[in-house]
């Protein structure tokens, strides 16, 4: 078993978030990479970041929007800005991408860990945000460790003596993991939304069974400006300023 793993989440094709948080795990030189999935979808550069993941990620998920782009979900499921990424994208992707894609699922599992894009209820939509959606996914699990992405949303969720605890997980929360089973989501590499506009990312030690929540700042205006090039929605580059 992998003792330290560089978990990241929601890459959402933005390939100089993503080049900054691989610059910063590789730093920490954990054993593997593991990616919950949301590889393209929403931003500029979807085939960087699928070649990267195919490279680099020892386990890699399939999102709900690496579906929607494949054509395996109905993009009337998305809304508006996301549909028009999705077709925009479906025209770029190269054929390695979407054989990469083709190949992923949505959920998975390791010694001791639970993985889903977005939750076991629904590995591919359900959001867990709230403590009632947590509790539910840690009923629906038995593993010690589940990990989900999907909301864009750092969070650290423990089950502790029948209770929950914890809660958002902002850059430097560090969780000690024994004692418990517990419910994390990494936060989004290329479109946060907890009002930290830099990249997220979390370390998991297995052997101190230790999380660390981790931030790295990247040019966001390079991405907006990409973004802005290929002539996609304006709101999806203005709310990378702002981590929304
Ligand atoms: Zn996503």
């Amino acid at each position: 078993m992998a003792r330290r793993v560089a978990v990241i989440s929601d890459i959402h094709a933005n390939w100089h978030a993503l080049e900054a948080v691989l610059a910063a795990v590789e730093q920490e030189q954990p054993d593997e990479l593991w990616c919950l999935g949301d590889l393209v979808g929403y931003g500029p550069r979807p085939n960087p970041c699928c070649v990267a993941m195919e490279q680099r990620a020892g386990l890699c998920l399939a999102g709900n929007h690496d579906l929607g782009v494949l054509g395996a979900l109905d993009l009337c499921e998305f809304t508006g800005d996301a549909v028009e990424a999705a077709r925009w994208t479906r025209g770029v992707l190269a054929e390695g991408s979407r054989a990469y894609l083709s190949s992923l699922r949505p959920n998975a599992r390791r010694d001791g860990v639970e993985l889903f894009h977005a939750s076991p209820r629904d590995p591919v939509w359900d959001y867990v945000l709230t403590p009632e959606a947590a509790a539910a996914a840690l009923e629906l699990t038995e593993e010690p460790l589940v990990l989900v992405g999907h909301s864009h949303v750092p969070l650290a969720i423990a089950l502790q003596n029948d209770a929950l605890a914890g809660g958002l997980a902002p850059e430097g929360t560090e969780v000690d993991l024994s004692g418990g089973r517990f419910l994390l989501n990494p936060g989004s590499v290329g479109q946060p939304r907890d009002g930290d506009p830099r990249a997220a990312w979390l370390l998991l030690d297995h052997e101190s069974r230790n999380a660390s929540f981790r931030r790295v700042e990247y040019p966001v205006e390079l991405t907006q400006a990409e973004i802005r090039e290929r002539r996609l929605p304006d709101a999806l580059a203005e709310r990378l300023a702002h981590g929304l």
